[in-house]
């Protein structure tokens, strides 16, 4: 049953029973009327009727419901004719008029009221949603000032490190200060590194590592997987969990290290990936893709830095270094020679200073030409690496070579020389193909034994040398004092 239907009902039964009680009322009241009752007690009653009618009459205005409204109106019409009836006064019926009229006058001020009330209401939610807007209108400026704040800190730290990767030329110390920015700059990271293969080896060793948290059992010298991964495929990378990532099969022992989520971004060096900068974490998720564009951002920097440090390396390499042999040059060795030379007199300690020049190398240029003589030039070189381990050895000019001992008596110098005379003397010379043969003369002068002086010690070798060149050549010769 709908409640249309019921309100139907409920309006029916209420009607019927307002016309009873109605017609009772009003027949009570006539026979009232007949009996012999005194005139006062039915003023007193019509009295009464009224002001129990007063508050049925209230209630029609406050219910507002028409079933209340009909019954209201059909007990007041019969009780107003019987009072004005009993009593005579017809004041009364103008008693009920104004307490109608101020009924009226009080739901019309009350429909003012909730008019106002309801207009009020709109307003208020009007203005609840302006305070939302404006809530979430700041929410969105405070979001976008942060966002400024945490860009501009971004790009200061990186102004800062750009200023900082100027102050060194040693690519060692570069390539720590990136890896101390990069935790600095993402701290979420426990561990950070640096790997770099600039020179001839075919390995990638970490150059440089930062570690805040402990991670696993990684013992860190050489690059990972991820680092070849980074170096082959040129570009940054980031790993939310290296343990389910399908790209990277761990082995075991990558497994234990514990390495779950990272990012790393590869550094340059003459437009060739020369290694990477990386951050791990022990825990998966731990980085996001801004993360990986600030590594990125460090890795641009550090690339430039570093490569420039390796150049700069090179250059200063090829001014004290032969190009020809790898040994020193002569002017790099004297400044060597100056500070051993102070330092064996303040110790006072032994020096000694070997001149070797190699056998009628003339003949051996005239015979295969100037690039002939240069291939036994870069192979008495290493010879000369194999016999001194850590000396310093120096390319004196054409085909002379210096050699100094220091710490060295004139009898070891003595000794060392002719292990090298020999080892010349037994080394087959490979020159296109064919072997030769080759000697070379040596001379030797020692401090404090021939001299204390520095131009005399090179001067006594000198001298030696051209004796065992006098004395037939492929032999040593010590300095006679
Ligand atoms: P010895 O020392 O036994 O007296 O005879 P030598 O034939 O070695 O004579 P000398 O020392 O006078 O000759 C040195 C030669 O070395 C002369 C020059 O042509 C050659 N020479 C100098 N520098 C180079 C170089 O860089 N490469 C080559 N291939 N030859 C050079
Ligand atoms: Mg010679
Ligand atoms: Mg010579």
């Amino acid at each position: 049953m709908g409640s249309q239907t019921r309100r139907q009902i409920a309006f029916a039964l209420g009607l019927g029973t307002a016309l009873l009680l109605a017609y009772l009322l009003v027949y009570t009241l006539v026979q009232l009327k007949n009996t012999e009752v005194p005139e006062i007690y039915l003023q007193r009653i019509a009295l009464i009727l009224t002001a129990l009618a007063l508050p049925l009459f209230t209630t029609w205005w406050r219910f507002k419901w028409l079933g209340v409204n009909l019954i209201a109106s059909l007990f007041l019409v019969p009780l107003v004719l019987f009072v004005v009836s009993i009593t005579k006064i017809p004041v009364f019926l103008w008693v009920f008029l104004a307490y109608g009229f101020i009924m009226f006058m009080l739901y019309r001020t009350e429909q003012y009221f909730e008019t106002q009330i309801a207009m009020i209401g709109i307003e208020q939610e009007k203005y609840e949603d302006e305070t939302n807007n404006l809530g979430i209108a700041f929410k969105a400026k405070g979001e976008g000032i942060s966002t400024f704040f945490e860009k501009y800190s971004t790009y200061y730290n990186l102004r800062k490190l750009a200023e900082e990767l100027t102050v060194s030329l040693s690519w060692a110390e570069l390539a720590q200060k990136a890896v101390d920015r990069a935790m600095d700059f993402i701290p979420r990271g426990d561990f950070a590194k640096v790997t770099l293969a600039h020179g001839e080896e075919r390995k990638l060793p970490v150059v440089a590592k930062r570690r805040l948290r402990p991670v696993g059992s990684w013992s860190g010298k050489q690059g990972d997987l991820f680092d070849f991964w980074c170096i082959k495929n040129r570009k940054r990378l980031i790993v939310m969990d290296a343990q389910e990532d399908f790209r990277f099969a761990l082995s075991d022992a990558e497994k234990k290290d514990n390495v779950r989520s990272l990012i790393i971004a590869p550094l340059f060096h003459e437009g060739r990936v020369a290694g990477t900068i990386a951050i791990h974490a022990t825990r998966p998720s731990v980085f996001s893709h801004d993360d990986l564009r600030l590594l990125d951002a460090i890795a641009t920097l550090a690339s430039s830095a570093i490569s420039n440090a390796i150049l700069y390396e090179k250059t200063e390499e090829l001014a004290i270094k032969d190009s020809l042999t790898g040994l020193f040059v002569r002017r790099y060795f004297f400044e060597r020679l100056k500070e051993e030379h102070r330092r064996a007199l303040l110790h006072q300690k032994n020096l000694s200073f070997l001149m070797c020049d190699l056998d009628h190398f003339k003949e051996c240029n005239d015979r295969f030409g100037h690039q002939g003589g240069d291939l036994m030039l870069i192979q008495f070189a290493e010879i000369l690496r194999q016999c001194l381990k850590g000396s310093l050895l120096a390319r004196y000019g054409g085909e002379e070579f210096a050699i100094l001992l220091p710490e060295s008596t004139k009898a070891e110098a003595a000794k060392i020389a002719e292990q090298i005379r020999k080892a010349v003397e037994k080394s087959p010379f490979n020159i296109r193909r064919e072997q030769v043969q080759m000697t070379v003369s040596i001379g030797v002068a020692s401090l404090p034994d021939d001299t204390l002086d520095l131009e005399n010690l090179v001067r006594k070798a000198d001298e030696a040398l051209y004796r065992a060149k006098k004395g037939g050549r492929n032999r040593v010769c010590v300095a006679t004092s």
